[in-house]
Parts: structure tokens; sequence; C-alpha cells
């Protein structure tokens, strides 16, 4: 099977745009579920929360994630409030615990796509499987790679995939954590018309300030939805705290969205 000729039912369960939300990282059971309350409470259709327990980040010895504890706790969230979960997985590990746990959704984060065995591992480790898994951008400026991510997915017969918009790394002083390069995503998306494709507006843009207008223009793109890093105390998160909205302002962003194509 090619890429470009899979099909994705998946996406036909959700509303468009389908947006995802929850913290960056999980951090506690309570923060987990207050984040999980106010979303719900929020009245809007937010059918995917997101929590990273396994956080790849740039320098030791702080943060790296509550592990394994967080899988139960994404549960709770699943059984108390009826969202689908998803995790960020990094390696065969973590897969196979996040498959154990019943982990709706995967996602592969920008420092493993960019490398190849990492991916080939990941690959590996989810053969067959029926869940969805979304690819982010590998962190460099690099379509190629990001393609070659997917086909070493598809080739282990992994056909429910979608792609995350995250921005790309850059030495440069620009207003950006991580800049769109927009021509990038949509030569991706014109290449890959089925693959949905998600923005993260939060990594590109790094701050709270933006994150709606970022989003509005892959919403005018015609992109499929959103992950928005969404915290119940924004200011006291324990990663990405400067980027982080709280539920309520992540229900006035979505509110305030000019959706075309509503539910196409
Ligand atoms: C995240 O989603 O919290 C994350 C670590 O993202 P990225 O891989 O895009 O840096
Ligand atoms: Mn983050």
């Amino acid at each position: 099977m090619e890429l470009n000729t899979i099909q994705n039912s998946w996406k036909n369960n959700f509303k468009n745009p389908i947006i995802i939300a929850g913290p960056c990282s999980a951090e506690s059971e309570t923060q987990m579920l207050e984040t999980a309350e106010r979303i719900k409470n929020s009245g809007l259709e937010i059918p995917i929360f997101r929590a990273g327990i396994w956080k790849p980040r740039t320098k030791p010895n702080g943060f790296e994630g509550v592990g394994v504890i967080g899988l139960g706790w994404l549960k709770k969230v699943k059984e108390e409030f009826g969202f689908q979960t998803a995790t960020e997985v990094a390696n065969s590990h973590h897969v196979e615990a996040a498959l154990k746990a019943d982990v709706d959704i995967l996602w592969i984060g920008a420092r493993s796509t960019v490398n190849p065995f990492t991916m080939q591992e990941i690959a590996e480790a989810l053969e067959g499987t029926e869940k969805t898994i979304l690819v982010k951008n590998p962190v460099n400026p690099d379509l190629a790679l990001w393609i070659g991510g997917f086909e070493r997915l598809l080739a282990k017969n992994i056909t429910n995939l979608g792609a995350i918009h995250r921005g790309f790394s850059t030495y440069q002083k620009t207003n950006y954590r991580n800049t769109p390069n927009w021509q990038i995503a949509l030569d991706f998306k014109n290449q890959f018309p089925n693959i949905p494709l998600f923005i993260d507006p939060s990594h590109i843009v790094g701050k709270r300030d933006g994150l709606a207008e970022l989003t509005q223009n892959a919403i005018n793109l015609g992109y499929d939805g959103a992950m928005i890093e969404t915290h119940c105390n924004p200011d006291a998160a324990w990663s990405d705290a400067s980027q982080q909205i709280t539920p309520e302002v992540l229900a006035t962003l979505i509110s305030n969205l000019k959706i075309r194509n509503a539910n196409s």
C-alpha cells in the first residue's frame, strides 16, 4: 500500500476541527483530573485529552516525566470524563506500556521523528496496531524525514495515521519558539491529503499570545485540527509553562475560531 492511498477512517469519528487538549506533562492525578474536568465543563466538543508522561527534555537533571504512574491517571481521565487519551511514545518500552494501558492515541515527538533508528524501533513495536498514531514533524526542516517516518509505520501495517505540524528548530532570532515553515506542512498536505493534519500552535509560538492567530491561520489553510497545551494552573506547570493556557482560555480560543467547512 502507498502512503498516498491509505484511508484514515479514524478521522470520521470526530467533528471537524478535531481538538486535542491537555497539559504538556502529566504532573499529578489532581492536576490531570482538574484540567480534564475544566475542559469538559467548557461545554465545547473537545474529544481528545493529551498529556506527556515521558518527557524529552533538552537538558538532564530536571523533570523528565512521571512515567508509568501517569498511565493510570490517563485511564481515570477516560473513565471519569469520557475523553479519548493521547500520550507521547519514544521507544519500544513506552509503546508496550501505553498499548497495555489502552491509551487511545499515541504521538511520536519531533525528537523521535528525526531519528530513523527510533522511528524503526517504534514502528516495529506498534506493528499492526489499529490505534491512531500521530507523527510530529522532525525538529529540523526536512520533509523527506517526516514522510520517511510515516513510511516506516505503513510498512508495519499501521494505517490510522495523522500528522502534527509543531514547527522547526532554528538558531535565528524569530518571534516563534519553532518557526512554522508553513510550506513544508503544505507540501505534506498536498502529497498526502488523506492523512489528517494538525497544528500544534503551543510549540510553534512558545507563549500564550499568538496561539489563536496561528491556529486560525492553520484552519484557514484546511488543517483538520489542533493540539493545544492546556493546564489547570499554567504558571505553575513543570514544563512549557509559558505557552500553556487554562481550559477557560482554550474555550474562548476555540469558540472564536472561524471554521470553514464545518463538519466536513
Ligand atoms: C510535547 O508535545 O509536549 C512535545 C514534547 O512536543 P515536541 O515533540 O513537538 O517538542
Ligand atoms: Mn510541551
